[in-house]
């Protein structure tokens, strides 16, 4: 192994975790069909859709958001994976559209070092409704225009823990992940959602199972 800082980074739903924490959310909440059409409007920016979909969040406990990515299975060999990556001198984070409050979570459970999200408002630990989103697409002209560009983040945290872009790992599940995966040294669609991830990654993974990231190092 040589010393060279490497770094991986980790989408958190669908890839980290067995599920979407926004739809177990809205379950709980009968807020299904209000945050499929937000999602499925098209004439929306992605970064527009994740503002409309906090709004619906108002007056939520922010604990009831813990407790629903709590619920949320880690995916399968997560736990080993972050181990193997830590182990063999990676910086490991999350770079995700959800929330910091999740996201936290999230990295506790599985010692992720460190994560970068959305962040909720939250006042008397309840949900004002707006959000606080890092986004970063519109200092680097990236076309995804969602709520935290993962490319600018991915940059952001090579340049913060000194790593080269070729030492870098991406890995995520739906189209917000392409700039990333794309930007990193290896990127891999992991259980990949939608036909643009799947059409623009080289590197794919159609098994529920985080140790197959080994058939790539
Ligand atoms: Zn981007």
């Amino acid at each position: 192994m040589t010393s060279r800082p490497k770094l991986v980074v980790f989408d958190m739903d669908g890839t980290l975790i067995r599920g979407r924490l926004i739809e177990v959310i809205s379950r709980k909440y009968d807020l299904t069909k209000k945050v499929v059409a937000i999602q499925s409007d098209s004439s929306l920016q992605g970064y527009k859709k994740t503002k409309l979909i906090a709004s619906l969040l108002r007056g939520i406990k922010a604990n009831e958001i813990v407790k629903a990515v709590d619920s949320i299975p880690v995916m399968k060999n997560a736990d080993k994976i972050v181990t193997w990556f830590k182990e063999n001198g990676y910086r490991t984070g999350i770079i995700t559209d959800s929330y910091t409050i999740a996201a936290e979570v999230i990295a506790n459970k599985l010692e992720i070092e460190f994560f970068a999200a959305n962040e909720l408002v939250v006042e008397n630990e309840v949900l004002t409704g707006e959000i606080k989103m890092p986004l970063g697409w519109e200092k680097i002209n990236c076309p995804c225009t969602i709520s935290i560009c993962k490319r600018f983040h991915l940059n952001q945290y090579s340049n913060k823990y000194g790593v080269n872009i070729e030492d870098t790992i991406a890995i995520g599940d739906t189209r917000g992940d392409i700039c990333m995966l794309k930007q990193a040294g290896l990127g891999i669609a992991f259980m990949p959602k939608d036909k643009d991830i799947i059409s623009q990654s080289k590197n794919i993974i159609l098994n529920p199972d985080l140790n197959e990231i080994m058939n790539y190092m």
